[in-house]
């Protein structure tokens, strides 16, 4: 039983000494002090279905046994050095992410969380192009460092402050809100891909470093781009000198179901990747892989992260990649993922409010409106709804431009009766509402 400091106590003590700018769920926070696979436990004892997953970060489960022990078997070894020597560990483990990867993406860069991995990408893009212009979505978050702040365009997330310079925020290929989202997927691609086109002829000099884009976009509100417009997106920042980053924090390591990594659900190859997250299943472990071309354009100077490739994180990265295989988790999130977008299109002839269903495999969205045809966001049912699964035990994300989309991603260890819970508790709450 759980013996530590009680929940006011804690709530009293972040008050005082943590960041005031915190964001806290639920209009009574819990306090989580265990986790087991898909569940976590409060300090009472009460088992939550943890259907989001630290933020999308648990991929493989909450302290899962084979991840906790290659943990503890490295710490035991050696707990730190750096790449000023060397080390098999790390480099075993950029060897097995290389064979993760399509195409010629074989050279990684270790760092520590996806802010970091999001600006040294941009970094290397500048480097290898010669040119400063990066292209992002409106509605995207690529992390809060100062140069990745420049790349999220969510109000929530802006501090009024110097913006990140070069950098140009294109119409967020949204199929619900958006202005083309009446469109034909295929023409709707075509236009949000003119929009690059426009930006980069008439706002820059007309070369560009990067585009830089969540293949669906997470803390946004799970928004699928229409299928065909990475592809022609990719092809006119190519034609204009640019370099192609997916950013796969939040859709990389089978998540998406039908693929490994969130890119190939739109049959393109980016020239860099950027992860975080899920790669560690809780560790503080990101990289960025790209070509040995562009890999080579921080060769200039020497690119160092104390951090950067830590050998229990690495120890901790290598068996994700191994769990993922040894649990088939791809296919679960393709299975689940399926049965759950499946019931939650079935709950939406039931249930007015939800407006759209969204997302591939486990990374899925619930956008839920006052009306239908207007679209009206619903952000107080949602919160609701909310709090009402969470006193059922259920623990889900919130986001959107809105806050009125639930965002499902949970660990990817979750089975058909979690699923069929889920399914349940929507049901239930949008009825009760
Ligand atoms: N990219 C994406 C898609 C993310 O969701 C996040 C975090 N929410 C980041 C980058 C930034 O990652 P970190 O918080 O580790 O800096």
């Amino acid at each position: 039983p759980y013996d530590g400091p009680t929940i006011d106590e804690v709530s009293k003590i972040r008050t005082e000494y943590l960041s005031p700018a915190l964001l806290t769920y639920y209009k009574k926070p819990i306090m989580v002090v265990e986790g087991k696979m898909q569940y976590v436990w409060d300090e009472t004892g009460r088992r939550y279905l943890d259907l989001f997953g630290g933020i999308v970060t648990i991929s493989v489960g909450h302290c899962h046994p084979k991840v906790t022990k290659a943990a503890i078997d490295q710490l035991n070894k050696l707990n730190h050095t750096t790449t000023i020597y060397l080390n098999p560990v790390v480099a075993q483990f950029g060897k097995e992410l290389a064979e993760k990867m399509p195409g010629n993406l074989k050279v990684t860069y270790f760092v520590n969380s996806g802010s970091e991995a999001n600006d040294l990408a941009m970094l290397m893009a500048r480097l290898h192009t010669g040119h400063m212009d990066i292209l992002a979505l409106r509605n995207a978050y690529h992390g809060m460092s100062q140069g990745t702040h420049g790349l999220t365009a969510l109000h929530t997330w802006k501090y009024p402050q110097m913006p990140a310079i070069g950098i140009h925020h294109v119409l967020n290929p949204d199929m619900y809100r958006g202005p083309f989202a009446d469109e034909t997927p295929e023409r709707a691609s075509e236009r949000y891909a003119w929009d690059v086109k426009n930006l980069i002829e008439h706002s820059t000099s007309g070369g560009v470093a990067a585009f830089i884009a969540e293949t669906i976009q997470g803390v946004g509100g799970t928004n699928v781009p229409p299928p065909g417009y990475l592809k022609k997106v990719y092809e006119t920042v190519r034609s204009h000198g640019g370099v192609c980053i997916a950013d796969e924090v939040q859709t990389g390591f089978g998540r998406c179901g039908t693929h490994y990594w969130g890119f190939e659900t739109q049959g393109v190859i980016p020239d860099i990747i950027t992860m975080a997250k899920g790669i560690g299943n809780g560790a503080p472990l990101a990289a960025v892989t790209t070509t040995p071309e562009i890999a080579a354009s921080l060769k200039k100077r020497i690119h160092f992260n104390t951090y950067g490739g830590n050998p229990v994180s690495a120890a901790m990265g290598r068996a994700v990649l191994q769990v993922i295989d040894e649990e088939k988790l791809q296919e679960r999130c393709l299975h689940l993922g399926k049965k759950l977008k499946d019931g939650m299109i079935k709950l939406q002839e039931k249930h007015q409010i939800i407006g759209q269903v969204r997302g591939e495999g486990l990374m899925l969205g619930l956008e839920l409106v006052k009306d239908r045809a207007a679209k009206t966001p619903a952000p107080q049912e949602t919160a609701q709804v909310f709090e009402m699964l969470k006193d059922m035990g259920i623990l889900i994300g919130k986001g959107g431009l809105y806050g009125n989309v639930f965002r499902i991603k949970p660990p990817m260890c979750i089975s058909d009766e979690d699923a069929d819970f889920l399914l349940y508790g929507l049901d239930k709450c949008f009825s009760e509402l």
